[in-house]
């Protein structure tokens, strides 16, 4: 997850588009090459201008009709807060007449695209809660040091308009289609589980199997804000049979340690042994087989994995994206449990 997709596609055809024009002014002798050049560079800006899935760059703003995948609806930013360093929890508003109609629309997971008005780049963010009946959106977003779109909306202040447009389906659950669900997450890559978790275990769903969060920081003061670990650790709570959740991080903050959170956090990084030790059937089958089979028992089981953070992350336990970001094949450590590809999805 956590990479702006589409956008990078589009900036490439941008630039492709750049580059062909300020070639134009050149000698006599280079003309032929270049001419052939241009035209091959422009055949193809514009043939990825038209073919790239970016719907962004003809959206208009309309501030009259339903919050849609086709527009951007203004909202303001009604509230700020500072939860840790270069990260906050806002919170975006639109009208509530402008909710579209559709009890599925709002199932999880979802996100929104949220434009940078000054260089009209957008990039998905995900709702923590869903959007409640007066519109409101709650984000945790973090600012990445050269990062175009996160450092904006981080510098926006409260009363500020955001254009969105959404909801786009990140991946839908289904309350009966899985025994065991594995999620695994890495900094901002907890919000679209949170989303989730969130609807399974506030009595809207009848999902009966298990649910186990892996997730995983650089260090405790990065770890998710008490807005976030609070909820979880209380569905976790109240639900000690259908919901477990254990967190890492690569190391301890030099003054703090492990005193500087009020949760249990493991050092070291999210691997098979952690994977395995998940797993509900690890009870019965002993962790080393995983370890050393290429075949656990995990590719005839109703288990689902689902992957969400930095794309080094993602690939490393889930095998790298394919072309233009679709899923591509099962690696990393799931594939060396046996888990195929419809046991597996990065979000
Ligand atoms: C479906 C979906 C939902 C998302 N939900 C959220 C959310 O709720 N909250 C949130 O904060 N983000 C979320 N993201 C990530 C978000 O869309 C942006 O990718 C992120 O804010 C960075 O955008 P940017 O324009 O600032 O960075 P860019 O300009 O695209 O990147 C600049 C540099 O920043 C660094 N960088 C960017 N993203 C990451 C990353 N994920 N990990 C490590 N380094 C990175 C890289 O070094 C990169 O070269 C989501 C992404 C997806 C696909």
């Amino acid at each position: 997850m956590l990479k702006p997709r589409f956008q990078v596609l589009a900036r490439h055809a941008a630039g492709l588009r750049t580059r062909g024009l300020t070639t134009i002014n050149t000698s006599r002798p280079l003309r032929k090459v270049v001419t052939t050049l241009l035209l091959g560079g422009t055949s193809a800006a514009v043939a990825a201008y038209f073919l790239l899935p970016d719907i962004s760059r003809g959206a208009p703003t309309c501030d009259n009709i339903p919050l849609s995948p086709s527009h951007f609806t203004p909202a303001k930013l009604t509230s700020s807060t500072i939860v840790s360093s270069g990260t906050k929890i806002l919170t975006v508003a639109i009208p509530p007449e402008l909710l579209p109609k559709g009890s599925d629309l709002f199932s999880p997971i979802w996100s929104v695209f949220i434009k940078d008005d000054d260089i009209q780049v957008e990039r998905p963010y995900t709702p923590l809660d869903g959007v409640d009946e007066d519109g409101n959106m709650r984000f945790w977003i973090k600012r990445y040091q050269h990062g175009e779109v996160s450092r904006w909306l981080y510098s926006k202040q409260v009363g500020d308009t955001i254009e969105i447009r959404g909801p786009l389906r990140t991946w839908s659950w289904k309350d009966d289609a899985w025994d065991e669900i594995i999620l695994i997450s890495g900094g901002t890559g907890i919000t679209p589980f949170y989303q989730l978790l969130r609807t399974v275990f506030s009595g809207k769903s009848s999902f009966q199997g298990r649910i186990t969060l892996l997730h995983s920081s650089r260090t405790p003061s990065e770890l998710p804000p008490r807005d976030i670990l609070d909820p979880l650790l209380k569905f976790a709570q109240h639900n000690p049979e259908k919901f477990r959740l254990k967190f890492f991080v690569d190391s301890f903050d030099e003054t703090n340690g492990q005193s500087s959170t009020h949760i249990e956090v493991h050092k070291g990084r999210i691997g098979k042994n952690s994977i395995c030790g998940a797993l509900h059937s690890a009870s019965r089958v002993p962790w080393w087989r995983g370890l050393f089979s290429q075949d656990s028992d995990v590719s005839d089981r109703k288990i689902l994995f689902l992957v969400c953070g930095p794309e080094q992350m993602v690939e490393a336990i889930a095998g790298p994206y394919g072309r233009n970001y679709s899923q591509g094949p099962v690696g990393g450590v799931l594939r060396s449990l046996g888990c195929n590809s419809r046991q597996v999805w990065k979000l």
